[in-house]
């Protein structure tokens, strides 16, 4: 017999089906047992009578462990009492693998296991499906922001993660011995996504692992998270870049509401669709802030606690869930963003925050080698020692700009969860290095 996912069992009222899945809930009555059986697609009450399933089967139900692989033969009924409107008769039970007992955590929608636990033992976590759901979200997110690149005419690209260049300062690196000399973990995909463009692709992207050898133990940072990256030729400015996150964002939100409707429903979440999202140059979100009594030098960037006001700001007064903060000072920002010609204290950059939180950051890159050289020594680089950089400028480079994101941000905000670590499957911090 064919296995029906549960998800599909109304379909099949009142005729025999094979459901498979793990063991989510027990209940032994002496002549009526309850077992809940959960599939990839959902959960569904399943139930044993004395009378009407085979003996054997029968007492099997005593002895079953939660989280047990099982499969069923039964038939699906109408039944107004169950909250699923339907339950499936048992007529036949086979254990496929026992679970130990007892379990190492709670994974219930009743759970109090803490995150760290949870993460110790982190398949049966996402055994869950609150907890499945965020993460079959982020996989929409990863297919349909692929296919807005796709559209848009821009080549997935793989670039290196052990590198030696790109490699601004030696404090954020992780060194990794490779045969027995010094390499390092990608911090950013920047110079390559930039030499491809070079490369003649004019519009490349990449979503792959970004490293950061950081010990900041907050809500929003971790060691090794995913970067989505883009970088497009040819625009005429910096709002070309930003036109083009703003249109991935309305795309991005209002295809999830198709094909994420039903984790979205189970996770509680709504989104508007964003229209035109706001731009506020830094100065202009600084004057803002000053109304919730914070204040900040003129070549000071926003912290967090900035970030998460501007954006309270905001969406009171524009209605908007996502704003563009522009032109940071160019005493923050790395030396290969284009400086703004009326004002050169300034680059042409940008981040986008999203419920309180930068989500991405970007700019228009300098793409004249003169200035390029010239700004490198600025920030006390030296321009001959990046060789590798400066040859994409050498031989015919269109102006260009560009953005990193990170998926995991993305996904945290999203779905408005208050740790980035609900949002990875396996998170790297300062202190977690497993599983
Ligand atoms: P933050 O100010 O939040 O530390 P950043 O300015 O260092 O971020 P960028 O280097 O500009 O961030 O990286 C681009 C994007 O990558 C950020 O907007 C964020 O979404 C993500 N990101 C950066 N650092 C981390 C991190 N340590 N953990 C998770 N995501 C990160």
């Amino acid at each position: 017999m064919k296995r029906t996912l549960i998800k599909d069992l109304k379909q099949h009222l009142n005729t025999e089906v094979l459901i498979q899945g793990w063991v989510q809930e027990l209940r032994n009555l002496s002549k009526i047992k309850f077992l809940i059986l959960r599939d990839r697609t959902g959960d569904m009450q399943t139930v044993a009578f004395k009378s009407e399933t085979e003996i054997s089967s029968f007492e099997l139900i005593n002895e079953l462990t939660k989280e047990s692989v099982v499969e069923i033969v039964g038939i699906p009924k109408e039944n107004r009492e169950s909250r699923w409107g339907i339950e499936v008769g048992i007529k036949k039970i086979t254990v496929i693998s026992t679970a130990a007992a007892p379990l190492p955590i709670d994974n219930t929608d009743k759970s109090q296991t803490n995150l760290d636990k949870r993460l110790d033992h982190r398949l049966l976590d996402t055994r869950n499906l609150h907890k499945q759901a965020i993460f079959k979200v982020r996989s929409k997110i990863v297919k349909i922001v692929t296919n807005f690149f796709d559209q848009n005419g821009f080549t997935n690209i793989n670039s290196p993660k052990l590198t030696k260049i790109g490699v601004e300062s030696g404090a954020e690196l992780f060194e990794v011995n490779y045969f027995d000399r010094p390499m390092y973990l990608a911090q950013s995909p920047q110079v390559y996504k930039q030499m491809f463009v070079g490369g003649g692709f004019e519009r490349v992207f990449e979503i792959g692992p970004v490293f950061r050898a950081e010990k900041s133990n907050t809500m929003r940072h971790l060691t090794e998270f995913t970067g989505v990256d883009f970088e497009m030729g040819f625009i005429s400015d910096y709002t070309d870049v930003l036109e083009l996150i703003e249109n991935m964002f309305i795309d991005l939100i209002s295809t999830l509401q198709k094909e994420a409707a039903e984790e979205l429903k189970l996770l509680n979440v709504e989104h508007r669709i964003p229209t035109k999202i706001p731009r506020l140059t830094l100065d202009e979100a600084k004057k803002l802030l000053t109304s919730k009594d914070k204040r900040y030098g003129s070549d000071e960037d926003l912290d967090a606690e900035g970030e998460r006001l501007i954006s309270e700001i905001v969406k009171e007064k524009f209605g908007s869930e996502f704003v563009f903060i522009t032109h940071f000072p160019w005493k923050v920002k790395p030396f290969y963003q284009m400086k703004d010609e009326k004002n050169k204290n300034v680059t042409k950059s940008f981040d986008l925050l999203f419920n309180g939180v930068e989500i991405c950051s970007g700019s228009q890159r300098e793409h004249r080698l003169d200035v390029w050289r010239k700004q490198a020594a600025e920030k006390g680089l030296d321009p001959e020692a990046m060789p590798e950089y400066a040859e994409i400028f050498m031989y015919g480079c269109p102006p260009h700009g560009g953005a990193g994101f990170g998926l995991d941000r993305i996904t945290q905000r999203l779905l408005l969860l208050n740790n980035i670590r609900e949002a990875v499957l396996l998170p790297r911090d300062p202190v977690r290095e497993k599983p």
